[in-house]
């Protein structure tokens, strides 16, 4: 065989999980397709998504001149705006819409003959502090471009710093200073990541932004995601390559970090944390293996492979198919006994094959 190591995107739970966010959120969802769509390839899940999405959401400009490479119509926003007068012309040349955080990027429109295809999208700060306008620049903003471009539609964004549901409550004051600040100003509104969508119904706005829940990945609380009808969209699958007895005492892998005290088979399998399973997974995690089997981990993770204990599931052999995550065992779980978070693992995949169904 060869190398058996592959990343499966299934297209069709991609699909349903975006449904599954719209009836959520109601209203106009953009499918957030940053970072190679969350690692599960920004221009096959923006083309599943594209008979459905309103629009698509990116952070950078050579993410969005992908997508339209690739044949997609729909608006999409670059979250991340733009660095200089220069990606102007880029923006224009792709019918990409720049999110407006800076003044001097209103300035720069106000000077331009034609609006962006996409109306003006403006970022408002509810507390972040990394991006975007005050209140009175807000104001200033819409002010100006409105009288120079009669007609055109606005939409304001804001992004939460505590959508995660990890400090409830602490929403509620950028809620406020949000409202505060489109008070009378006639604009569609963008607010909700998908923490929020998942988790705070009161900050959903005209155009929700869902990034990790249509991937199935938890924004913060472990499990909300399923509990929310999402099925996960990548498996990290792979097969046993060669199995070994080793004696009470022996040890596997680098630095001995397993230590035999009987006699226990090894099982080898071609992925490591070239592949993107984390390196720093510890002792006993569990991989599933075949239908029904779960084996622990046993050994550091190398670069290229790993090493389970086989002896307790004495089904499971050379060439058992195993999930390194999946259906069987969640990316998220996995990421949280790693002490990070699934987006890190899913973004990581950049060695193994890739296979799409749906
Ligand atoms: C990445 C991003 C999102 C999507 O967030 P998720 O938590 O992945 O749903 C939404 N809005 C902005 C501004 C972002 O940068």
């Amino acid at each position: 065989m060869s190398r058996p190591t592959s990343i499966h995107v299934n297209l069709e739970r991609l699909r349903e999980n975006f449904r599954s966010a719209r009836r959520l959120h109601g209203g106009a969802l953009l499918a957030v397709v940053k970072a190679n769509a969350y690692g599960h390839g920004a221009v096959v899940c923006a083309r599943a998504l594209a008979p459905q999405a309103e629009g698509f959401a990116v952070a950078t400009l050579e993410e969005g001149a992908e997508l339209r490479t690739a044949g997609i119509t729909q608006p999409i926003v670059l979250l991340e705006g733009i660095f200089s007068s220069t990606d102007l012309g880029q923006v224009q040349h792709q019918a990409l819409t720049a999110v407006l955080h800076q003044p001097w990027q209103v300035q720069l429109l106000l000077g331009q003959a034609v609006p962006p295809a996409g109306g003006f999208w403006l970022k408002f700060d509810s507390g972040m502090h990394r991006l975007g306008l005050d209140a009175s620049e807000l104001r200033w903003a819409v002010d100006q471009l409105r009288r120079k471009f009669p007609g055109v539609t606005f939409t304001v964004m804001t992004h939460f710093a505590h959508a995660d549901g990890v400090n409830p409550g602490a929403l509620d004051p950028a809620l406020t200073l949000f409202r505060q600040a489109i008070q009378g100003l006639s604009v569609r509104t963008s607010l909700a990541n998908s923490g929020a969508i998942l988790g705070y119904p009161e900050a959903r706005g005209d155009w929700g932004r869902a990034g990790l829940m249509l991937y199935c990945l938890d924004p913060a609380a472990p499990g909300q995601p399923v509990r929310a009808g999402l099925r996960p969209v990548m498996s990290l699958r792979s097969r046993i390559m060669v199995e070994r007895w080793i004696k009470p005492g022996d040890s596997v892998g680098y630095g001995g970090l397993f230590q035999a005290r009987r006699p226990v088979r090894i099982g080898v399998i071609p992925c490591g944390y070239a592949d993107g399973y984390p390196r720093t997974a510890p002792q006993g995690t569990w991989v599933s293996a075949g239908e029904e089997d779960f084996v622990p981990l046993a050994g550091r993770v190398s670069m290229d492979m790993l090493t389970v204990d086989l002896t307790d599931a004495p089904r499971v052999t050379v060439g058992t198919e195993v999930e390194l995550w999946g259906d069987r065992v969640s990316v998220s779980t996995l990421a949280h006994c790693c002490g990070t978070l699934a987006y890190e693992l899913v973004c990581g995949v950049q060695r193994a094959a890739r296979c799409t169904v749906g």
